[in-house]
């Protein structure tokens, strides 16, 4: 598995009084197991660069491949694409809309076609995961906190076993206890099924302490590498 941009270039309102060019020339290979760091500060492109990752936004200008496929060329399947690039939004706001928790957490996997007992089974085993319990399954989504919210969402993606994970400033409204248990749920997604992991957050120092590199966008820059 690969996923590659090659020199992206996003501009918003290209052509008009309000043009801003929020990507430039990015160029980046996710790999199998990888865990990529991705890091900026607020209005750098973060958000832009991921919504990129599964055919959300298009380039106006270069290319996003999966396997060397051009994502944006007609005939391709964004919703096959979206069944193995799972993203967790910036606002889990956003992704969540059933009626319950427990339904909303099975919307991924059902949308794959699964059965109903694997449906659930991968439905309960992520809720667990992220420590959402039992008493919360038939709440609205919108009763929860930010923080319930958040693993909510970050289930639902889970659920759905994709082989490139994308989350984006997930760890935003959790608490430490909630922040650290994440970070060991995507270490294990890595290390046990070599999925590979795209974040982005705020802390440098975090960010190096569990990618295998951190990469830093800058609006009109071009992307940099950070080793450690
Ligand atoms: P980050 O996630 O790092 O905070 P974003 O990708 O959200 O950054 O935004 C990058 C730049 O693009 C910012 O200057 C932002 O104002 C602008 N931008 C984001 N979304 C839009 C949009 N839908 N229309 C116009 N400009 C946008
Ligand atoms: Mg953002």
């Amino acid at each position: 598995m690969a996923l590659l941009l090659n020199h992206v270039e996003h501009v918003y309102g290209k052509g008009t009084a309000f043009e801003k060019v929020a990507l430039y020339d990015i160029n980046l290979q996710i790999n199998e197991g990888e865990f990529i760091g991705l890091i900026g500060h607020t209005g750098s492109g973060k958000s832009t660069l991921i919504q990129h990752l599964n055919g959300l936004l298009k380039p106006t200008d270069g290319g996003v491949y999966y396997n060397g496929e051009d994502i944006n060329e007609k005939g391709f399947s964004k919703k096959k694409l979206r069944s193995k690039v799972g993203i967790v939004f910036q606002y889990p706001e956003q992704q969540l809309f059933e009626t319950t928790v427990l339904e909303d957490v099975k919307f991924g996997p059902k949308n794959l076609g699964l059965d109903n007992l694997e449906i659930d089974l991968r439905s309960y085993e992520a809720l667990k995961q992220v420590g959402i319990g039992e008493d919360l399954l038939d709440v609205s989504p919108f009763e929860l906190s930010g923080g319930q919210k958040r693993r909510v969402a970050i289930a639902g993606v889970l659920a759905m076993k994709p082989e490139v994970l994308i989350l984006d400033e997930p760890t935003s409204f959790l608490d430490i206890r909630h922040k650290l248990e994440l970070l060991s749920i995507l270490k294990k997604m890595v290390l046990e099924h070599h999925t590979a992991v795209l974040m982005s957050l705020h802390e440098l120092d975090l960010a190096q302490k569990i990618s295998d590199y951190v990469i830093c966008v800058h609006g009109d820059l071009s992307l940099i590498h950070i080793s450690e």
